[in-house]
């Protein structure tokens, strides 16, 4: 039976091996930098070498295993994942992370990301172990850009990029406010300071301030009025995946399922055995097809409600929503208590419940996902039940 002790190593500082076997100097002085080819995305991940403690920056959905992996491999505890901006171009996969590793997000207070815990502001540190991370806002991109400065690194999202810049002319893009950001925030860093970029799309990985300052095309020796012209004149296409991705990342890359057809085929899906609306599982539920299992916590059945009968294995669990270190042994003997059958994993909004099914899939069991989850999604007035949900679609519940 696979240990969920090694899995906890990405947030149980008791499981840790201690890293930190060389000099400081010589380890995670340099960021981990990761890749996604499909949307020319870079992910920095930042260890304190000495407690473990990491962040994640600009983590990109479809890469969350390769992300867990990389978080294990250092034996890092997750603290935060941190957004440069709401992108345009690829999903987040901060909701995921949150889920699977107990991290809390960051991201900047301009971009209107609701969910994250924090809400950056200029001069913010996000500590983690004995390292510091500094956001500075960086408009231009869009109106909540932020770039970050760890020691003599700058990670610049889409502010700067390797000889050029990000465009400005959607989501409440300035070029005016880029070229200030560039050249009166970030060009003012010490010309050795290493600048990690969002993106690149040539194959380069970094460069530095001093090399950006003389030789960026798109700014070096070019005055405002230059560098505005040149920025109204691009006439780019419009982002791909625009309309999807930036209501995503909105909700830390939730992607809405509200209103999902109710279809009676369940939705194929990476890690697990796939997604079912609420419609189904009830119906699957009611033909012993399969066990719908609430992994919510008592509070919240407490306090929500609850479907009826329904057996409940937390995945985290209040106080602070820790993980539940005995959801591998609760699972299993649930699955066996039901002879196997298909597990149907609800949660409040259809989050938490993926990460479960995923874990139990690496448990050898047969898990889905109900979409939507117990309450939906809120809407624009932050209630829920009101789009989509276990209760909105008027399957039964109850509340004591
Ligand atoms: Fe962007």
């Amino acid at each position: 039976m696979p240990s969920r002790q090694l899995r906890c190593s990405t947030y149980d500082h008791t499981e840790r091996r201690p890293a930190a076997r060389l000099p400081q100097t010589v380890i995670a002085m340099q960021p981990i930098q990761l890749f996604d080819p499909e949307s020319s995305t870079f992910t920095y991940l930042l260890v304190d070498p000495h407690s473990g403690d990491a962040v994640i920056i600009d983590p990109v959905d479809h890469q969350l295993e390769r992300d867990l992996a990389a978080i294990r491999d250092q034996n890092a505890r997750l603290l935060w994942t941190i957004e440069t901006h709401a992108h345009a171009d690829h999903i987040t996969s901060a909701a995921q992370l949150i889920e699977h590793t107990g991290a809390q997000a960051a991201t900047p207070a301009g971009c209107g990301i609701q969910p994250a815990a924090r809400q950056l502001q200029d001069g913010d540190v996000i500590n983690f172990g004995d390292e510091t991370l500094t956001a500075i806002h960086t408009p231009g991109h869009t109106a909540g850009s932020m770039s970050f400065l760890w020691r003599d690194h700058v990670f610049t999202g889409d502010t700067l990029l390797i000889d050029g810049c990000g465009r400005t002319d959607f989501q409440s893009g300035s070029a005016d406010a880029l070229y200030t950001s560039i050249t009166e925030r970030l060009f003012t860093l010490p010309p050795e300071t290493t600048v990690w970029p969002g993106h690149d799309y040539k194959g380069r990985t970094k460069s530095t301030i001093g090399h950006e300052r003389a030789h960026n095309s798109r700014l070096a020796h070019r005055s405002r009025a230059d560098f505005i012209a040149l920025m109204d004149a691009l006439h780019l296409p419009k982002p791909r995946r625009i309309d999807e991705a930036v209501p995503a990342n909105l909700q830390l890359g939730v992607q809405h399922h509200a209103g999902a057809d109710d279809s009676d085929a369940p939705r194929v899906a990476a890690g697990y055995a796939g997604d079912v609306t609420p419609e189904l599982a009830w119906r699957w539920w009611q033909s012993g097809k399969g066990v719908v299992v609430d992994i919510r916590t008592n509070a919240e059945r407490e306090w929500v409600g609850f479907v009826p009968d329904a057996p409940a294995v937390a995945w985290k669990q209040w106080p602070g929503m820790a993980m539940n270190p005995d959801f591998d042994a609760q699972i299993q003997a649930l699955s066996a208590a039901h002879g196997g059958k298909p597990l149907l994993m609800l949660c409040r909004s259809g989050v938490r419940s993926i990460a479960s099914a995923k874990r139990a899939t690496e448990l050898g069991l047969t898990a889905y996902n109900i979409l939507e989850g117990f309450e939906g999604d809120p809407d624009s007035a932050a209630h829920r039940s009101t789009r989509g949900g276990w209760r909105h679609r008027g399957l039964p519940w109850r509340q004591n």
